[in-house]
């Protein structure tokens, strides 16, 4: 029983005594490779001071590290038949408390001021369902949560896009919309034969920093963010005919191109060519022309 549970022998033996069938729609793939954990745990730089908040804890592969590395481990499980399974492989440890919730649904900023002191340094550390990946983590992000990292295994293209660069095939409005909030790196890619079952994608593990302050200043956020995803729209188009159209601006073409000019910008770069800063300048020179 003392074997670290992120193994195939344990995750086998506890699959069997529970009668434990995965369930695929619920993005149940769990970590069988010890070496991954603690990789994953170091990246977060967890201490013994540390607060960690896991999604989807599973059968505990990577609670039980979270348990032994950190002061408190809070976790979020949807599916109620871990609950059980959990009391038993983590019955040694009193320093975990799993919330049987689906975490879109939770209010993770009161349950962490009830259950972390207000000086503690706090990060989410998890092998997230790949189903719900980008809501999880652009959640989190958004509500600006107190969280020193987030550092998570996703699904390889997902981690590819949040912390591409721009110029690239993978900087999009995700990279924007997460890079605002944090710095992201990709910290390893992830072979499939580290999980039971197998997923069909390859993984990678991302880390985001969460930045005191957003990344540039805007006035509006929401203008912000409407404005970059409307400027990768179509991919192939310009900046200007991406805008023209998301603006209802057809017939005032020449005003456009005045007000995009004025930010510094030629109207005929395609939005995969501005980085986080040309896009905030924009956004605060549109702003009041616009709405
Ligand atoms: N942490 C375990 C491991 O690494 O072996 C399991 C990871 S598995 C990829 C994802 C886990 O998230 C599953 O236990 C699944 O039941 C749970 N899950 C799926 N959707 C969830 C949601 N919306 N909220 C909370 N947990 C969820």
């Amino acid at each position: 029983e003392n074997k670290d549970i992120a193994t195939p022998t344990r995750t086998k033996q506890i699959s069997q005594k529970y009668g434990l069938k995965m369930k695929k729609s619920l993005g149940q793939n769990f970590l069988i490779e010890p070496n991954i954990v603690s990789r994953i745990i170091e990246a977060a730089n967890i201490q013994p001071s540390s607060g960690a908040i896991e999604i989807g804890p599973g059968i505990g592969a990577l609670t039980e590290q979270l348990a032994k590395n950190a002061d408190k481990v809070l976790a979020y499980e949807i599916d109620e038949r871990f609950y059980r399974v959990l009391q038993d492989t983590l019955s040694t440890y009193d320093n975990v408390s799993v919330v049987q919730k689906d975490v879109l649904e939770a209010d993770v900023a009161s349950d962490m001021s009830d259950y972390f002191s207000e000086q503690q340094e706090v990060s989410v550390v998890a092998n997230l369902p790949y189903y719900v990946t980008t809501p999880i983590i652009m959640g989190l992000l958004q509500e600006k949560l107190p969280l020193q990292s987030i550092v998570v295994m996703i699904q390889k293209e997902v981690a590819d896009r949040i912390a591409a660069k721009p110029q690239t095939k993978s900087y999009g409005s995700l990279s924007i919309a997460a890079q605002f909030y944090a710095e992201a790196e990709t910290v390893m890619h992830v072979p499939k034969t580290v999980f039971y079952p197998q997923p069909n994608v390859d993984s990678a593990v991302l880390k985001l920093t969460l930045r005191d302050e957003p990344a540039v200043d805007v006035i509006s956020e929401s203008f912000f963010f409407d404005l970059v995803k409307a400027s990768f729209g179509e991919r192939r188009k310009t900046l200007l005919n991406n805008l023209l159209r998301h603006f209802e601006m057809k017939g005032e073409r020449e005003k456009l191109v005045s007000y995009i000019s004025e930010a510094g910008i030629d109207p005929k770069r395609r939005g995969e060519t501005l980085t986080l800063e040309e896009f905030a300048t924009l956004s605060n020179v549109l702003y009041p022309l616009i709405v």
